[in-house]
C-alpha cells in the first residue's frame, strides 16, 4: 500500500511515539493521582507521560499541538510589538529579595545553590530579572518606548497540590510578556492592547471564555484581568452579573451580590484560569531602578505591565473542555495533525482492489496541497489491523478528518468514507468533493456575541 521507498515522504502512524496505555503502567502514577478527563485521556493516549507528580514528559503529539499554540501566540505577539527574549532559569535570588517576593511566595520556590553558595530560583515568573535587565541599561532612551519583551519558557512553582495534569504543574509552559512605559496612561494604552491581543488569541484558539475582573494576589499592582474557560474542575470561581454584565473573581468582588449594580441574583461558575494580566506601574520597576531618560534629561522610573498566558495549561484546559470522558476532541486549530487517513486492512478485497493504485499517496499530496492541511496529513499505515479498530483508535485520538478507504472504495466511481468530528457528520465522497469539504470555510468557532457578553471592560 504505502511502499518502503515512498514512505519517508509521509507521516505514518507507525513511526510516530505515542504509547498507548489504558491505565498508565508508570509505577509514579497510580490510579488516584489521576484527577481530571484530559490528564486521563493525554495519559491514555500517549500524550504525556508523567515523570514525578506535577512533571510531564510531554510525547511527540503533544509536542506537535504546543507548537501550534507556540506559533500563534508568537504571531499575534509580534503583531502588537512584542520581541521575543529568553531570560534565564536561573534567577539571582537577592532580586526576589529586593521586590520582597522573596518572602512572601517563598513556599512555592524552588531554591537552589551553587557551589559559591550563591542562591537562585527557578523562574516561577520574571518580573524582576526582566526589571533587572532594563536597569543594568538604565536610563533607557524614551525614544524605545513601549518596549514589549516577551518569552515562552518553563515556569517552575512547587505548587502544594499539583494535580489536574497540565493543568497544575510544577513544571509548565508559560508565555509571559512585560511591557514598559512612559507612564501610567500610556501603561495603560498598552493594557488595552495587550488584552484585544489576548481576545483575538482566544478567539482563534475557539473555545468560549471568560474576561473577568482579576485579583493582583503576589503580583501587586493597580488593575488585573484573568481569562478563564468555564469548567466545573476549575479552581477558580468567576462571578457573573446577568443585569449589567460585571465579571470578576470571586477573590476581587467577595460577596455574592453585584459590586457594579447591587444585584443579588448573580451567578458563580467554576473557571480555569488561562491568562493573567498586570497593570503593575513602579511595583518592580521602582526598587529594582529600572529608569528611562525622559524628554527633561531626568531618569524616570518605568511604568510595567505583565501579562501571562499558560500555554500547557490552555491546551489541557482544551481537551477538558471539548472531550468526552473516553474520547479526545482538540480545537481543531491546534489539533497535532487534521487529517488521517485509514487504508484498507492488507488481504482485504479493498486493499487487492487498490493494489496498482496509488491512491493512498495522491490522497496525501493532495490533502496536503489545501492550505491548512499543509504538514498536517497522517497515514495510520498499520494495515495489519482492521479498517475499524484503527477507526476507534483515530476517534479516541480525536483527528478532526478521519478519512477511511472502506467498502465503498471498490465502486464506481469510488468514494471515500469521511468522518468530522466537529460536528459528527460521516459522508461518503468522491475525491474531488472531500477536498472541498475539508478546505476551510470562513468560520468563527467562538461566539463572538457571547464572548461581548461575557466580557468585563477595561
Ligand atoms: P493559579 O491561581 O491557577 O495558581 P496564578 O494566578 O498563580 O495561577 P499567574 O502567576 O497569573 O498564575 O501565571 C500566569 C498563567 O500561568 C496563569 O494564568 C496560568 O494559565 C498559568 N499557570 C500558573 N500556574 C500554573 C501551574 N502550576 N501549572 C500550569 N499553568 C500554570
Ligand atoms: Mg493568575
Amino acid at each position: 500500500m504505502v511502499s518502503k521507498t515512498s514512505a519517508r515522504f509521509f507521516h505514518r502512524l507507525s513511526t510516530i511515539f505515542q504509547p498507548i496505555s489504558v491505565v498508565p503502567k508508570n509505577a509514579e502514577v497510580k490510579k488516584v493521582d489521576i484527577t481530571s478527563r484530559s490528564q486521563r485521556l493525554m495519559l491514555e493516549r500517549g500524550i504525556i507521560r508523567q515523570a514525578s507528580p506535577g512533571c510531564f514528559h510531554l510525547l511527540p503529539l503533544g509536542v506537535r499541538s504546543l507548537e501550534k499554540l507556540t506559533d500563534l501566540v508568537d504571531t499575534e505577539m509580534r503583531k502588537i510589538g512584542g520581541q521575543k527574549v529568553v531570560l534565564p532559569t536561573l534567577t539571582n535570588s537577592k532580586l526576589w529579595e529586593v521586590s520582597g517576593r522573596l518572602e512572601t511566595v517563598s513556599s512555592e520556590l524552588f531554591k537552589v545553590r551553587d557551589r559559591h553558595n550563591h542562591g537562585y530560583i527557578l523562574s516561577p515568573t520574571c518580573e524582576e530579572a526582566v526589571s533587572s535587565l532594563v536597569a543594568s541599561l538604565a536610563p533607557i532612551s524614551h525614544k524605545q518606548l513601549p518596549l514589549r519583551l516577551y518569552q515562552i519558557t518553563s515556569k517552575f512553582r512547587d505548587e502544594i497540590k499539583p494535580r489536574f495534569g497540565l493543568m497544575r504543574g510544577r513544571q509548565f509552559l508559560m508565555k509571559d510578556m512585560y511591557c514598559f512605559d512612559v507612564d501610567l496612561a500610556s501603561a495603560l494604552v498598552s493594557y488595552k492592547e495587550i488584552c484585544h491581543c489576548y481576545d483575538r488569541i482566544f478567539e482563534k484558539i475557539g473555545i468560549n471564555f471568560v474576561k473577568v475582573l482579576g485579583s493582583s494576589g503576589h503580583m501587586g499592582g493597580n488593575l488585573s484581568h484573568e481569562y478563564h474557560y468555564k469548567a466545573d474542575v476549575g479552581e477558580d470561581k468567576i462571578l457573573s452579573c446577568p443585569k449589567c454584565n460585571y465579571f470578576a473573581n470571586v477573590e476581587v468582588s467577595g460577596e455574592q451580590e453585584c459590586p457594579k449594580c447591587g444585584n443579588t441574583s448573580v451567578e458563580i461558575s467554576s473557571g480555569i484560569e488561562v491568562g493573567h494580566t498586570f497593570l503593575l506601574g513602579e511595583k518592580y520597576t521602582k526598587p529594582l531602578n529600572a529608569t528611562y531618560l525622559s524628554g527633561d534629561g531626568k531618569p524616570t522610573v518605568l511604568q510595567m505591565g505583565s501579562y501571562g498566558l499558560g500555554l500547557s495549561r490552555i491546551l489541557a484546559a482544551a481537551l477538558e473542555v471539548l472531550s468526552s470522558d473516553d474520547e479526545i476532541r482538540w480545537p481543531p486549530f491546534l489539533a497535532p495533525y487534521k487529517v488521517i487517513i485509514l487504508p484498507p486492512k492488507g488481504g482485504s478485497k479493498e486493499e487487492i482492489h487498490l493494489k496498482n493504485s496509488n491512491l493512498v499517496q495522491s490522497l496525501y499530496a493532495r490533502l496536503e496541497q489545501v492550505d491548512t492541511l499543509k504538514n498536517n496529513v497522517i497515514i495510520d499505515d498499520r494495515i495489519n489491523l482492521t479498517i475499524g479498530r484503527r477507526f476507534l483508535e483515530a476517534k479516541k485520538t480525536g483527528y478532526p478528518y478521519i478519512i477511511a478507504l472502506g467498502k465503498k472504495i471498490t465502486e464506481s466511481p469510488s468514494k471515500l468514507e469521511v468522518t468530522n468530528l466537529q460536528t459528527d457528520e460521516q459522508l461518503h465522497l468522491e475525491e474531488s468533493a472531500l477536498l472541498d469539504y475539508v478546505s476551510p470555510k470562513e468560520t468563527c468557532a467562538v461566539d463572538r456575541l457571547a464572548f461581548l457578553r461575557s466580557s468585563t471592560p477595561i
